[in-house]
């Protein structure tokens, strides 16, 4: 590795935060990354979205361009189709690919950031900071400034590119909306979810290596294996619909009128419970016209483009975002500024392709994949 003495700060140290350290630690930059939150390495709490995440070709690429994508696949779970159960008790598998037997995994996010951020950890022009949390980002002298809750003090820092993988409620995101010609829309829908659990005793009622799918037209529950061999059900519907769930026996009631074959596989009490118990997440989707400032700011991952969560791409876009990066590195010799600007021209169009792709996802998991295309012909017509 060769070395080179300029300085990358990376605010974030999520997956795709992580992952672009990897990416630019291993082309030989001094990297500075701040995290928010502690080490999840040694949190016992660790806080995050979905307990797992599909994994996907494009993910898998930007993995394998830095030698990561062998270890990750040991810890997840192949996923080779869609399994429907569909409201009269009927279950369908849908093949993703029977021809070339292509399939999509499901991987811990936990397990996920912890593995990047041990690999990062492993070169030795990376530093990571945790606890710092950036408040303040000055463009005019590119000067960031963090707050450390542990000893209540500020960090200022700068550096000769600044990439925000800040996620969707970016700090830095917000700053360079003062900036011309950046315009930024979010999104929320009016659905939200929560996430259950199906316990490895109860796993010999589910067919492995699937993704499960209730389809309820206006509401779905999902479930994606884990290595433990437990499930992680998430169940989206509209937020008034959770409102309603209030009392155990309405629970019950709802479960027993609309998934009742989700009753035996994660037990009565344990189901009213974490229903009761867990307040719905919300949805939001970020589209930018612009996702860099200058030949300093960058944007990548959901800080540039998060989108919901039903194409399960999230991750897979941002972990491209790095691939980008590095090739257009090499291409334009690392001059960040035709690299920012290249950045933005190529990814903002995908960013947002892969943001209504989503969207629209979200209509077919939940109710197309039960009709016949003759429905999905009258969806299309009408947008
Ligand atoms: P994040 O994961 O949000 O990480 C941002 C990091 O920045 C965090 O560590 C945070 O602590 C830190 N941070 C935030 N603010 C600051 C600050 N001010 N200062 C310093 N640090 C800060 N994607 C898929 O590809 N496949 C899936 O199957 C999938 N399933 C999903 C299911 C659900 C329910 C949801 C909600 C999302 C799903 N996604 C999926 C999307 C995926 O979770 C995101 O796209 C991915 O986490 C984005 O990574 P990121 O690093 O950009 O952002």
């Amino acid at each position: 590795m060769e070395e080179n003495s300029k300085r990358i700060v990376i605010v974030g140290g999520g997956l795709v935060g992580a992952l672009c350290a990897y990416y630019f630690g291993k082309r030989g930059y001094r990297i500075d990354l701040y995290e928010y939150r502690e080490d999840i390495r040694r949190s016992k709490s660790p806080r995050g979205r979905s307990i797992n995440l599909s994994l996907s070709n494009r993910g898998r690429l930007a993995l394998r361009d830095v030698g990561l994508e062998e270890e990750v696949l040991k810890s997840a779970v192949p996923m080779v189709g869609r399994r429907v159960h569909f409201q009269n008790g009927k279950v369908q598998s849908i093949l993703y690919d029977e021809f070339t037997n292509q399939c999509i995994y499901s991987v811990g996010r936990n397990f996920l950031n912890k593995f990047l951020l041990t690999a990062i950890e492993s070169l030795p022009n990376v530093l990571l900071h945790f606890d710092c949390k950036l408040i303040d980002v000055n463009l005019k002298t590119d000067e960031l400034t963090f707050y450390r809750c542990s000893s209540q003090d500020y960090l200022r820092v700068t550096g000769d590119l600044i990439i925000g993988a800040d996620g969707a409620f970016s700090c830095l995101r917000r700053s360079l909306q003062s900036t011309p010609l950046f315009d930024c829309s979010q999104t929320y829908i009016d659905h939200g979810y929560i996430e259950l659990r199906i316990s490895p005793e109860q796993s010999h009622l589910m067919k492995p290596n699937h993704l499960h799918i209730w389809p309820r037209g206006s509401m779905m529950l999902i479930a994606l294996p884990n290595i433990d061999k437990s499930w992680t059900v998430t169940l989206f519907m509209p937020l008034s619909e959770f409102d309603r769930l209030v009392y155990k026996e309405m629970v019950l009631e709802f479960f027993k009128q609309v998934f009742p074959d989700v009753i035996p596989l994660i037990g009565t009490d344990q189901l009213v419970n974490d229903v009761i118990r867990t307040k719905p997440s919300v949805l939001v989707s970020i589209k930018c016209s612009k996702l860099h400032y200058r030949d300093k700011f960058l944007i990548v991952g959901d800080a540039a483009h998060a989108i919901v969560p039903f194409y399960g791409q999230g991750m897979n876009a941002g972990f491209e975002d790095c691939t980008v990066l590095n090739n257009l590195l090499d291409k334009y010799s690392e001059d960040f500024g035709r690299v920012l600007e290249e950045f933005t021209r190529l990814r903002v169009s995908d960013a947002h392709a892969i943001a209504d792709l989503a969207m629209y996802n979200y209509l077919e998991m939940r109710d197309l994949v039960t009709r016949p295309s003759y429905y999905l012909k009258k969806w299309f017509d009408k947008q």
